[in-house]
């Protein structure tokens, strides 16, 4: 491998993120409606027109077709493209976050956290049940649990496994389970207990059980330090909307429209997985006493 290689190996990052994510289109449409997401293949849900392989290339299609439907004209959500280039962008800075230091002996780029190449599968398996997640949550108040406790299954072993193909040593493997499992743990434990407190203190139910689980999976596949900061950050992210919202006059201070959390929750961990150990880092050298 030589520096030069890198721009194809990014392009075929971004690429297949953006596969991942059309992918990832069908899962939101379809499983909250109960469907197979592999049977029937995708067609317009208004004529049935079924949508053959040229007309289902990530990004490229939706714009040759300019967002409609090439059967009836019927228009196509910008959403759909929308989530292409965001699984294509992510899966692409996780490529440069992995990559980089292993092609140039650098820091990546923009000040994102450097990871392994090992960890890179399960950068790219998160960003998928983070997107599949937050959107189905925004649409329809639920997660999935293929993602929220898929993700809490899965955590643990998936660092373990890549703990053990950089070759980790075994008294450090033993932390690397302890380290996730107690993520797991945090996670879950405190939101639930956050959202126990909070429903009887204000008689009022303030979280449902789908984020409980979604940050458990945080915990599980980034660890403790992780479950804090994306917390953290989905609650600042959490008011800054509700407060646009009322300000944007979409909703009244009191009169609860439910936002979903959810959402927040998966920006915040994306926002970790590019920076939050740079950012830990940083804060730890100017502002931790
Ligand atoms: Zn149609």
């Amino acid at each position: 491998m030589e520096a030069y290689h890198l721009p194809v190996f990014a392009a075929g990052a971004f690429a297949f993120g953006a596969v991942i994510a059309s992918f990832l289109n069908v899962c939101i449409w379809r499983i909250p409606r109960g469907e197979s997401v592999v049977s029937p293949p995708s067609h317009c849900p208004k004529c049935g027109k079924r949508i053959r392989w040229w007309q289902n290339i990530p990004i490229i299609s939706w714009l040759a077709l300019r967002g409609r439907c090439a059967g009836c004209g019927e228009r196509i959500s910008a959403r759909y493209i929308a989530i292409e280039t965001l699984g294509g962008v992510l899966f692409l800075a996780a490529f440069v976050q992995a990559a980089w230091p292993w092609f140039l002996g650098e820091w990546p780029p923009f000040a994102m956290t450097p990871i392994s190449l090992a960890q890179l599968p399960i950068w790219f398996l998160a960003y998928a049940g983070l997107i599949l997640g937050a959107f189905v949550d925004l649409d329809h108040y639920w997660i999935p649990d293929r993602v929220t406790i898929g993700g809490m299954v899965l955590g643990v072993p998936l660092n373990l496994i890549a703990a053990w193909t950089m070759r980790t040593p075994l008294h450090n493997m033993k932390f690397v389970a302890v380290w996730y499992a107690a993520g797991l743990v945090l996670g879950f434990g405190g939101l639930w207990l956050l959202g126990f407190v909070f429903s009887k203190i204000f008689k009022k139910e303030a979280m449902g059980f789908g984020d409980v689980k979604l940050l458990g999976a945080v915990g599980a596949f980034f660890g403790p330090v992780a479950v804090v900061f994306t917390l953290v950050a989905a609650a600042i992210a959490g008011s800054v909307a509700g407060i646009a919202m009322i300000a944007a006059g979409r909703t009244k201070m009191g009169n609860f429209t439910p936002i979903p959390f959810g959402p927040f929750l998966a920006l915040g961990a994306a926002v970790w997985m590019l920076w939050g150990e740079v950012f830990v880092a940083w804060y730890m050298m100017n502002l931790a006493m």
